[in-house]
């Protein structure tokens, strides 16, 4: 007898997600070893915590198709082809290493089948003189004769006409990792599949005939066995439904968490007016309609009695310091504390400098807090803030360490987000329970990103550049034309300019990089006397801050550096930045390099130097760069170059990146997900109706922990 559905509905929904979640080695033919390699391909933490699920996230980058059957002299060259051939002759080896070939022949032309290893016995069984084979490989012609080495399939037949097997079908290419051969991973995928079970629907019916998406099991079952080469597109039906749930499940969390954030009560601050009037004409400078756009909108914020959640995107040399110094002066004003986290040391020291010069002199006093400073200045900030004397902390990393307390943490000002992990962000929060949170971030990050990393946190951009900028004047110059580029740096130099020379970083080799930037600072010193600094790495602190001081105060007119020129970094009368190898560098980092200068009055020039010749993408990169200075327009343009994980510089971080969605594709879905999740938490904020029960097998499936916890914890 059929259960009834409805009593039925929490126990069976439970007990079915079962077999996605377990571990791969309850796979058959998955011992430690396998599991290990698995863990590895999947970059899974380990092979307890790799899922079947995680194996079937796993997908094909493309699709061979053997369903073709070409006569040999119809053979493509450097594809993959099946052909039937009947077997004429069997070729030893004729030195040692030298292959073994098999000659096989149509009424077209002749086929070699190639062999390095192999015996002769197995030769004679799988090839026999005078029978019909079918084999399916790669084919490459030599000599204007077609050969196919190592066939992927063999099979024997009785004639070319056989209809072709099974074997000879659609298959789908997996990325791999030694260890493993690609048949035994299909064999494990095929396992897999076979486990997946009926789940209940999580998505609204209506959407899914609308959209044309198949169901999620029948989703799975095309792409990990395709019956079309489109099938792994991320245009396909099957793509696309798993990209909803996936995108759909990371929105709900966000949506989730941040119900939950809501709720808890911020406090209503409140400051002399007076104050910040009088800050704002302090300055030297007037604000621009943006940032004083920005501060208004968050001075609403920190007076109203919800949590701040907002994003202040800006381009390099926006001024979104100052959003954070008018929002922490407004926290004073009502005697709260403020924390500023910066990316780096470097960072933490300047924005320091910038804030106490403007508010300690009304009396708001700011503490630096880095791992650099000294105990007893360490000592004595921990002091203040935990008293209240100090009412702003700059810092990095050392903020969110458990040593220090504030007395009334009201605001976290998080710059640069994506160096910090989301966790780090709530450590810091959880310093003050109630304080507004405001995240400052100079990659002008598309609408998109900012919904799938944040969910739909309020957002205010900086637009407009501070008046009197000179726009950067870009160029891209081959490195053969580095002896000109050095003695036009000298001619400027000797004006009195200050340049940046940034010498690329490559992952691989720290030793050479070093050695690269090294070489280069001693030619440049050769060529311009002792006015060129040195930063990378390795330079210890107090050396690179002699730099750093040295170049802001023109004792040093160049600054040779790998990318070590933070994000960040601020001397406002460099006018010149050359980037090395250009072609090394993504769209948004050379933004980022671009943006040290242009922050002062004079015309500033960035020379992208590069060596030819330059691929397709990278000479794009450099054209972009060349034609805008437009951030906004180039993380777009990055987006789509480069995908979503490489752009927040998440992938590095261990930040998810999607593994069914793929954002420059699928950015539609991205909005729907997002405007679908915000319903379901308005209508269902406990996930308890039956679409609710659903939705949280969603969430297991794809992970979705901080939010899983939060629906526990009601
Ligand atoms: P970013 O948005 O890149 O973090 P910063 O906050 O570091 O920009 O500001 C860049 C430079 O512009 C700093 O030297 C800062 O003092 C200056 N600045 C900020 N706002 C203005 C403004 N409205 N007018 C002129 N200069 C400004
Ligand atoms: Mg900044």
């Amino acid at each position: 007898m059929p259960p009834s559905p409805k009593r039925d509905v929490g126990v069976t929904r439970i007990l079915d997600i079962g077999p996605l979640t377990r571990a791969v080695n309850r796979l058959p033919g998955v011992g430690p070893a396998r599991a290990e390699r698995l863990a590895h391909l999947l970059a899974r933490p380990s092979a307890a915590e790799t899922r079947v699920f995680d194996l079937l996230s796993h997908l094909p980058t493309s699709v061979i198709d053997r369903r073709q059957l070409v006569a040999v002299a119809d053979a493509p060259d450097k594809a993959v082809a099946t052909l039937t051939v009947k077997i004429v002759r069997h070729d030893k080896p004729r030195r040692p290493n030298a292959p073994a070939r098999i000659l096989g022949e149509d009424e077209t032309g002749t086929l070699s089948i190639v062999y390095f290893r192999g015996g002769e016995a197995w030769f004679a069984g799988a090839f026999p003189i005078g029978e019909w084979v079918r084999v399916s490989g790669l084919v490459e012609w030599w000599d204007g004769k077609p050969q196919i080495a190592h066939p992927d399939k063999v099979e024997r037949v009785s004639g070319p006409n056989e209809p072709a097997s099974d074997a000879f079908g659609l298959e789908p290419v997996y990325p791999m990792t030694q260890g493993l051969t690609p048949g035994v991973l299909a064999g494990l995928v095929g396992a897999a599949l076979d486990t997946v079970p009926e789940l209940p629907e999580w998505l609204d019916g209506p959407f899914l005939a609308r959209e044309k998406l198949p169901p999620f099991r029948d989703a799975l079952v095309a792409l990990h066995r395709p019956e079309t080469p489109h099938a792994v597109l991320p245009e396909s039906p099957a793509r696309r439904r798993l990209a909803y749930d996936e995108l759909l499940a990371s929105q709900l969390a966000l949506a989730v968490v941040r119900d939950r954030e809501r709720t808890q009560k911020g406090v209503a601050r409140r400051w002399d007016e007076a104050t910040i009037a009088a800050l704002e004409k302090g300055l030297p400078f007037a604000l621009t309609p943006s940032q004083r756009l920005a501060i208004a909108e968050v001075s609403a914020d920190l007076a109203a009695p919800h949590r701040m959640i907002r994003l202040i995107q800006g381009d390099v040399g926006s001024g979104k310091t100052m959003v954070a110094l008018f929002a922490a002066a407004m926290a004073a004003g009502d005697g709260g504390q403020s924390a500023l986290m910066a990316p780096t040391d470097l960072v933490a020291r300047q924005h320091f400098e910038t804030l106490a010069a403007i508010l300690e002199p009304v009396g708001i006093r700011v503490r630096l807090l880095t791992g650099r400073i000294s105990d007893a200045e360490r000592a004595s900030a921990l002091d203040e803030l935990a008293s209240g004397a100090a009412s702003v902390a700059v810092g990095t990393h050392a903020l969110f360490q458990s040593k220090v307390a504030f007395r009334d943490l009201a605001l976290v000002v998080v710059d640069e987000q994506h160096r910090f992990g989301v966790h780090q962000r709530m450590a810091l929060s959880e310093k003050g329970p109630r304080s507004d949170l405001l995240v400052m971030t100079a990659t002008p990050i598309p609408r998109t990103l900012v919904l799938s990393q944040f969910g739909d946190m309020d957002v205010s951009r900086l637009t407009d550049k501070p008046a009197g900028r000179q726009p950067i004047e870009t160029r891209a110059v081959a490195l053969s034309q580095i002896d000109t580029v050095v003695e036009r740096l000298a001619a400027a130099v000797a004006r009195g300019e200050k340049a940046y020379w940034v010498c690329p970083l490559v992952e691989e080799n720290a030793a050479l990089d070093l050695e690269a930037a090294t070489s280069r600072h001693r030619t440049l010193t050769q060529r311009l006397g002792p006015v060129v600094g040195l930063i990378h790495g390795k330079t210890p602190t107090a050396e690179r801050e002699r730099v750093m001081t040295a170049f802001r105060d023109g004792s040093l007119s160049v600054l040779t550096a790998t990318t070590v020129v933070e994000v960040g970094v601020d001397v406002p009368d460099a006018t010149i930045i050359v980037i090395e190898h250009a072609e090394r560098f993504g769209l948004s980092q050379l933004h980022q390099l671009r943006g040290r200068v242009g922050r002062g009055d004079r015309p500033s020039h960035c020379l992208l130097l590069y060596k030819a010749p330059l691929g397709a993408i990278a000479r794009q990169r450099l054209e972009t760069m060349r034609a805008t200075n437009d951030g906004f327009k180039i993380a777009e343009d990055d987006l789509k170059l480069r995908g979503e994980g490489e752009l927040l510089g998440t992938r590095q971080s261990g930040a998810p990146t999607f593994k069914f969605a793929d954002l420059a594709q699928h950015g539609d879905l991205l909005r729907t997900a997002a405007d679908d999740a915000r319903l379901v938490v308005a209508t269902d904020r406990d996930l308890k109706g039956a679409r609710g029960a659903a939705l949280r097998l969603l969430l297991a499936l794809f992970e979705r922990r901080r939010a899983i916890e939060r629906l526990r914890a009601g």
